[in-house]
């Protein structure tokens, strides 16, 4: 699969790209929601892998603006965050997300949860 990763951490980026690429998937980065939502836009991918907590455009805003957006509101997002929060998880969910991970993660939950984001 192709997958977005948005995330502002560009450590982050590279540990879920290896994840992501240990999997046998393809990925490109985005540093922020604003920048996420424009390559969503030009590229074709299978899911989205995004932070919440980012400059510019945060993962929720992200969501916000998704959902307004009839192409890409069809491509899963897996929320991937620092903050384990249940109301934040509800937000995410509410919004439109398909799946909330929190990191540390582990690579083989990562790639599971794309495996039934992308099925489902
Ligand atoms: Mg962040």
């Amino acid at each position: 699969m192709n997958v977005l990763v948005v995330d502002d951490s560009s450590t982050m980026r590279k540990i879920i790209g290896l994840a992501l690429g240990g999997a046998g998937h393809t990925y490109k980065e985005a540093e922020n929601g604003r920048v996420g939502l424009a390559k969503a836009r030009e590229d074709k991918f299978e899911c989205i892998v995004l932070d919440v907590n980012m400059p510019e455009m945060n993962g929720i805003e992200f969501l916000r603006e998704r959902s307004k957006d009839p192409a890409l509101s069809k491509v899963p997002v897996i929320v991937l965050t620092t903050q384990d929060e249940e109301a934040l998880k509800a937000e995410a969910l509410g919004l439109g997300a398909n799946s909330f991970l929190v990191k540390p993660f582990q690579k083989e939950v990562l790639a599971q949860t794309l495996a039934s984001v992308v099925r489902s």
